[in-house]
């Protein structure tokens, strides 16, 4: 498994300093296991009901997301760009989606009495821009993607960051110039899918779903079994085929059709959805292409989505206990948390700094628990909600053997080894 770079460009943070401070009581206000978690850790902030501000350590977990997917799209051969937030009107009544998305969607006036909206999704902008770009056969496929933020007004926004108002979206579209290139690129987007969440240490299940409003073909979601999910499906664990609840033709306890397994049920989220799209928004936008013949026709298009802010939220609720969180190396927000327990010794201090030093030296990224007033208790409960994955302790008692406590946050035991031993280190956080 390849692991993606902490892009942030510092390796190392001092807790005394740090921006967003750890709580013990859990918010009142909150009923999602990740929301509460993420709040109490000092990672997220809430400003409103489904609305979320990233907070330094939060933030350094969704870049670090936003790597892999970037990672992944480039891989198939996406090209990033950003597309405005703020949408005319006009584009939307074309789809007639101004008028169906207005339960949903932010729509008001600006000062000079033009209608605008705030983009749920951008099909519909795509297409547009699409047309300078897509004149010939030559010009496609094309493939472009975002990551970018999206609104939606969420009547019952009570899952964290599962469902917000305001949230990121990683947006991937395709253009092709005919059914079969599209069908062959929908299988490779979804291969790139498994590999986003698999990096995120997450077991999807490729779900086949209803349609929605765009298209009679089967889609596919890609759900991740959790108890905080609100979408249930069949699966079969065994060779991993799954239908949504909403249009299953199995049930539990069948035999899987593929396999002959026992079909088992579950709760899951939904972390991830391609869709093919066909021509319904090249024939409104008129994005048309000329064949060899120099015959036009329109442009079939896919969309596919992930919301890296849910994925996140996914991450903690799948790995997660009583005590707080257990970041996966591939997106923990440091890959060593370093605690000094100085009481009285004031070499503890000194030999905690040289160590905080040798391993930036390193180039292992540190989140240095140098705080002075904290009681080692308290320190070592915030290491466990924070969860960075290997926790190295040093104290009078270890210095007194020359070592280092180290532990990994999804084990119970300790282990003492030499101070000067980083190579020990570097092999538990590769
Ligand atoms: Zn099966």
């Amino acid at each position: 498994m390849k692991i993606s770079p902490i892009t942030a460009t510092v390796r190392y943070m001092r807790q005394s300093k740090l921006f967003g401070k750890t709580r013990k009581e859990k918010p009142s206000d909150e009923i999602a296991k990740n929301a509460i978690l993420l709040e109490q850790g000092g990672f997220i902030y809430k400003t409103m009901a489904g609305v979320y501000d990233y907070l330094p350590l939060g933030f350094r977990v969704l870049e670090r997301i936003n790597a892999i997917i970037r990672e992944e799209m480039n891989a198939i051969g996406g090209q990033e760009l950003f597309l405005s937030a703020l949408q005319p009107r006009e584009r939307w009544e074309k789809t007639g989606r101004w008028e169906k998305l207005k339960d949903i969607m932010y729509q008001f006036k600006d000062n000079s009495g033009h209608d605008v909206g705030l983009a749920t999704t951008h099909e519909e902008a795509l297409a547009r821009i699409a047309t300078h770009s897509i004149q010939s056969y030559k010009d496609l496929p094309l493939f472009v993607y975002q990551i970018q933020t999206k609104f939606r007004d969420e009547p019952r926004a009570k899952s964290g960051l599962m469902r917000g108002r305001e949230f990121l979206m990683k947006d991937l579209y395709s253009f092709h110039t005919s059914k079969e290139s599209l069908n062959e690129f929908y299988e490779i987007a979804g291969k790139a899918y498994e590999r986003i969440f698999e990096r995120c240490n997450l077991t999807s299940y490729k779900t086949e779903a209803g349609g929605g409003t765009f298209t009679n073909d089967i889609t596919h979601e890609y759900q991740v079994l959790s108890e905080a999910g609100e979408d249930t499906i069949f699966y079969c664990e065994q060779c991993g085929c799954a239908q949504n609840k909403e249009i299953a033709n199995i049930k539990e306890g069948d035999a899987c059709s593929s396999c002959k397994a026992k079909i088992k049920v579950g709760k899951s989220i939904e972390v991830g959805n391609i869709f093919r799209l066909g021509t319904v928004f090249s024939e409104t936008f008129n994005l048309l292409y000329s064949d060899e013949k120099g015959q036009k026709h329109p442009v079939w298009m896919g969309s596919y989505g992930i919301g890296p802010g849910r994925l996140l939220a996914t991450i903690v609720e799948v790995f997660s206990d009583e005590k707080g969180i257990r970041w996966p190396s591939s997106v923990a927000p440091f890959q060593t948390h370093l605690i000094s327990i100085p009481g009285n010794d004031l070499m503890v201090e000194k030999k905690a700094e040289e160590f905080y030093a040798t391993l930036n030296d390193k180039n292992i990224s540190v989140l240095f628990d140098d705080r002075k007033e904290k009681s080692p208790g308290e320190k070592f409960a915030d290491a466990d909600l924070i969860g960075i994955p290997l926790r190295i302790v040093i104290s009078s008692k270890t210095l007194k053997e020359n070592a280092i406590e180290i532990k990994k946050r999804d084990e119970e035991k300790t282990k003492n080894i030499p101070y000067d031993d980083i190579k020990t280190i570097i092999s538990y956080v590769q």
